[in-house]
């Protein structure tokens, strides 16, 4: 079983279903909400516990009712919150509203922005009991940038999945062993926009996986070598959360070598899209073993 920490955002996805959107000053009466357990670390952290990695999640969350009910679905997910710090900020949210195929999202990361490198140190144990550490960059970047010194003074592989994209400053990138970004994220992370992605693969062989939607995925061997991984075709109900599947179920499955992590990470990714919602559609491993064979 893959030990997996994970270092970052946890969020309660709020969601209205409206027939128009609001203008500007005026009130109309929604069609549905429901809430839904969110932030890329927490469903990162969940796509891997799903899978059977053994958890730890470094995040922070406000001392309020999402926050505790965050907590909650994550130890019913099997992950170990001990590292789950309490700001003072609000747990952060997502406001989305849905109406007529599109969407409008207020994003408040709150107590996200608390997270700490010295959240980071009271963790050290987790790292030093790592296989591998993924982050993304919902918290702060000093954050993450401090997880990502912590994992290499341990020896650990250190993953980023950067989004939302921002330009990498370099320290943070000689410290990452895999980036995991979409095309976009990638152009934005190495600020390589109109280059072909290939050649941006290649020129850093070994560190990059990056997906591309039901194509799969691609990465490049240590001496240079541009390999895909074939998406697996499935009838795509909902695609949120994909991204977050597959960073999930490669932390999980590192231990099996690139190639089959990968191949196991398209899958989740495939199957989760067969689903609603973003955790709604993350795989067991048992769903996960019973679709490849
Ligand atoms: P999102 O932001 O929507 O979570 P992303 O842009 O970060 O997604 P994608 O590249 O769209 O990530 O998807 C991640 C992985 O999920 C892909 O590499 C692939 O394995 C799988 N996947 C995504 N969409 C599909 C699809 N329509 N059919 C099959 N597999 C898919």
């Amino acid at each position: 079983m893959a030990r997996v920490v994970v270092v970052g955002s946890i969020n309660m996805d709020l969601v209205t279903e409206t027939d128009t959107f609001p203008r500007l000053g005026e009130t109309l009466f929604g069609k549905r909400f429901a809430q839904y357990p969110g932030g890329k670390g927490a469903n990162q952290a969940v796509a891997a516990a799903r899978l059977g990695a053994e958890v730890t999640m470094i995040g922070c969350v406000g001392a309020d009712a999402f926050g505790d009910a965050m907590k909650a679905m994550l130890v019913n997910e099997g992950v170990d919150t001990r590292w789950v710090s309490t700001g003072r900020e609000a747990t952060g949210i997502a406001a989305i509203t849905l109406s007529a195929g599109d969407n409008a999202i207020v994003v408040v990361p709150g107590a996200n922005h608390e997270l700490s490198p010295a959240d980071v140190d009271r963790a050290e144990q987790a790292f030093h009991d790592a296989d591998v550490v993924l982050a993304q960059l919902e918290v702060p970047l000093a954050t993450v940038r401090h997880a990502a010194r912590v994992a290499h003074a341990y020896g650990k592989p250190f993953f980023l999945n950067p989004a939302p994209a921002v330009a990498l400053p370099d320290e943070l990138l000689e410290l990452t062993t895999l980036l995991t970004p979409n095309e976009h994220e990638l152009a934005t992370a190495l600020q390589t926009h109109g280059a072909d992605w290939k050649a941006v693969l290649q020129r850093m062989p070994g560190r990059i996986a990056m997906t591309h939607g039901k194509d799969g995925a691609y990465y490049t061997t240590d001496d240079g070598d541009l390999q895909h991984q074939p998406g697996f075709a499935v009838q795509a109900v909902d695609t949120t959360g994909a991204g977050d599947t597959f960073n999930g179920a490669l932390a999980a499955f590192w231990h099996l070598g690139v190639a089959e992590a990968m191949r196991r990470a398209n899958a989740a990714g495939a199957l989760s899209v067969t689903r609603a919602g973003a955790q709604g559609g993350m795989p067991t491993l048992s769903e996960l073993e019973r679709f490849l064979t």
